[in-house]
């Protein structure tokens, strides 16, 4: 008995010391809790506004989204789209002019006092027969501006834009107590014909309409995964212009070559004296593209035609290579026309659109408020490419621009691509679609912050 009790007795000691101690570890824990500084990314802030405004009008925005996916239209003719997203900004509330610089829409929204933000969303698709999984993917097929059939496909995400775009602008329309100044949204066509922006600016955007102090788009990306948001300050996207060229000669039998000037054959000679463009005239740190993308010529075997064509895209950020590469295609088109004795062949270039520079002081004001909505870690570097956005027009115009990338792909269908060594298929890719749900959500979660960063409600 006795070496019983003792025993007990020792033990009870043991387990009163023991708590103690984890008491004074628990003490001392929450005393460190209480003082360490906060460590570690912050998580996205859940507005509860915006949450509620998902919870109920996501899905009718999914259903738009959808819709717009399912009947893409090519540029300059998106007749349909534009009056979609005209109805849109009315029922919505605001002031909307259609017709501004061809099909532009441009939905004013005036709320009291303080600065303006410029809203913007692209309208068109690509003449790209759609290769996705989609159950909504398009079956629409046009006749292409070079006379081809072809199928329509928004490749390029401008369907997911305009519904994060009407997303936002409802949710802006309808929660004015949390914001103060004047919004303008506006539908922007023929993006990807270089056209759109410039030809609603000259149709008095920022005359007949609040000039802005802001503008802000967003443009979808395969690269991120869905809730990633990237940026870059400065230059973003490139310069670019087209170049079609038409090589001449003198078409023959294809049995008798030397009665015959044969375009072919210098078609394909200038293709790859082009390749020394860039890597043998212009500064190898700058960044500089000249890519053949399309070439045509001859209609059968055994004939020699009298032309060749080739379509070009030239990309620079700086101007001056963008002209030294345009003499360069010039010289190096009519030397081999000289070659071979040919007529002097017909160069003409195109469709420029300006660098895209997001204005540094913007960015660093708007990333904050991004990091703050959407959580430190989905806010991303992102770096600056040789695509080309006509987004750009606006600053080239006097308005400070960003716009920052969304990202598309859902981290486990990511993980998939990696895992099999692969990247998903990018913009203009027939099989390239975002998992629109949860793009749509940090798409409008995004813009949303942004506007009200740049228009906070007067106090
Ligand atoms: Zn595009
Ligand atoms: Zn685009």
């Amino acid at each position: 008995m006795l070496a019983v009790a003792l025993c007990c007795s020792f033990r009870l000691a043991s387990c009163v010391a023991g708590l103690l101690v984890l008491l004074s570890l628990v003490a001392s824990a929450a005393r460190a809790q209480a003082t360490a500084p906060r460590e570690g990314p912050r998580e996205g802030r859940r507005d509860a506004a915006c949450e509620r405004f998902l919870a109920a009008e996501l899905p009718g925005l999914l259903d738009l989204y959808r819709e717009l996916h399912r009947h893409p239209e090519l540029s300059f003719r998106e007749v349909k789209t534009a009056a979609r997203i005209a109805g849109e900004l009315q029922r919505a509330g605001l002031d909307v002019t259609r017709n501004v610089g061809g099909l532009g829409v441009v939905g004013v929204l005036r709320n009291g006092e303080g600065p303006c933000v410029l809203l913007r969303t692209d309208l068109d698709a690509l003449p790209l027969g759609e290769e996705t999984p989609l159950d909504y993917r398009s079956e629409v097929r046009t006749e292409s501006p070079d006379g081809r059939v072809a199928g329509v496909m928004h490749a390029c995400g401008h369907d997911l834009h305009m519904a994060s775009f009407a997303g936002t602008v409802r949710f802006l329309a309808a929660h004015r107590e949390l914001w103060s100044g004047t919004v303008v949204a506006i539908g922007q066509p023929a993006e990807e014909r270089a056209g759109g922006a410039q030809a609603m600016l000259d149709d008095g955007l920022f005359e007949r309409f609040p000039r802005p102090d802001y503008a802000l788009a967003l443009h979808v990306t395969q690269l991120l995964e869905t809730g990633q948001v990237g940026y870059c300050a400065g230059p973003a996207m490139a310069n670019v212009t087209s170049c079609d060229v038409t090589v001449r000669g003198r078409g023959g039998h294809g049995a008798a070559p030397h009665l015959t000037i044969d375009p072919i054959v210098l078609a394909a000679k200038l293709v790859l004296d082009l390749q020394t463009i860039v890597s043998r005239e212009i500064d190898p740190v700058e960044p500089a593209v000249v890519t053949v993308g399309a070439i045509e010529g001859g209609t059968k075997h055994n004939i020699i035609d009298d032309d060749c064509r080739l379509q070009i895209t030239i990309r620079s950020y700086s101007a001056d290579v963008h002209e030294r590469i345009q003499q360069a295609i010039v010289r190096k088109a009519r030397a081999v026309a000289m070659s071979a004795d040919a007529p002097e062949p017909e160069v003409r270039f195109s469709e420029f659109t300006p660098a895209l520079v997001n204005d540094a002081d913007l960015v660093a004001r708007v990333v904050p408020a991004l990091q703050d909505a959407l959580g430190d870690d989905a806010i991303v570097p992102f770096a600056p490419a040789m695509t080309a956005e006509d987004f750009g027009r606006f600053r080239l115009a006097g308005v400070p621009i960003f716009m920052f990338r969304l990202g598309t792909i859902a981290p486990a269908r990511m993980a998939e691509y990696r895992s099999r060594g692969e990247e998903p298929p990018p913009l203009h890719s027939p099989h390239y679609w975002p998992d629109a749900e949860a793009s749509l959500r940090a798409g409008i979660v995004a813009t949303t912050a942004a506007v009200r960063e740049l228009l906070p409600p007067r106090r």
